[in-house]
């Protein structure tokens, strides 16, 4: 399970965390809402140690990650542009970070051609990512996240860039994903409906701090604050 406690971050005289805490147990998602410019990336970059926190701890599986370095936490992120190399063919982006961390070449590729064919993608693991359509690219982007196996993932409105129909199918197969693999995620978006399709758990994002957290169910039947009920998109 994943802890975040009391994480703090200012920018200069901004303050982007004010103490946000909320924990996520494995195998499920948990979506954390909040308007443009709420923090919303910025948490989940301290999560997987890009960026530094002012204070507060992450725990992963009860190891404490703060002081880690990115590539020692066993975090996978998949961002609303993909991200990925262009000129690379998709088998060789989904096995990059399995590269990166000295996995041998014949080896990489094997464990990168199961993940494709679990998102479906086995058939095109030769095509160059340029010549994909974006829900290619962005199910060759899931694969590598899962590729490394990593102990977390966290999606930064990954499927913001997709069209209605290409975006409930990525939806349906990350929540599937997640499940299966019995890891925890954190699910950042602007998008009420897309939080509460995907999350066992909403935590809602204002000012900093926590507005409000709890089941979608909960939380739709009595938000603590106007704030909270914008934020849901049942009030303005
Ligand atoms: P969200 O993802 O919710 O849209 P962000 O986490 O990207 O929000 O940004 C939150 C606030 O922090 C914004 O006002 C943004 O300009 C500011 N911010 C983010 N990263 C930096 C940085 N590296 N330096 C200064 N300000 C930053
Ligand atoms: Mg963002």
């Amino acid at each position: 399970m994943l802890e975040v406690c009391q994480i703090r971050k200012s920018f200069g005289k901004r303050t982007v965390a004010d103490g946000i805490s909320f924990r996520v147990a494995a195998g499920e998602i948990t979506a954390v809402l909040g308007a443009s410019g709420s923090g919303k990336s910025t948490l989940l970059n301290m999560i997987a140690g890009l960026t530094a926190a002012d204070g507060g701890e992450v725990r992963l599986g009860g190891v404490r990650l703060d002081g880690l370095p990115p590539e020692r936490r066993d975090v996978a992120m998949m961002f609303q542009d993909f991200a990925l190399l262009p000129h690379l063919n998709v088998c060789d982006n989904a096995a990059l970070p399995l590269r990166l961390r000295g996995v041998g070449k014949a080896q990489a590729r094997r464990r990168a051609l199961a993940v494709l064919a679990e998102v479906g993608l086995a058939d095109l693991a030769a095509r160059r990512v340029a010549d994909l359509s974006g829900g290619e690219q962005q199910r060759t982007a899931l694969a590598r996240a899962l590729a490394a196996e990593p102990k977390l993932l966290l999606l930064d409105e990954p499927f913001s860039a997709l069209d209605a129909a290409l975006r409930g199918r990525l939806q349906k197969q990350t929540s599937d994903l997640v499940r299966q693999r019995g890891i925890p995620a954190v699910l950042v978006s602007h998008d009420a409906e897309e939080a509460c399709r995907m999350a066992r758990q909403l935590v809602l994002l204002g000012g900093g701090r926590v507005l409000q957290q709890g089941t979608p169910d909960a939380v739709y039947r009595r938000p603590v604050s106007a704030a909270a009920a914008r934020l849901l998109g049942c009030a303005n």
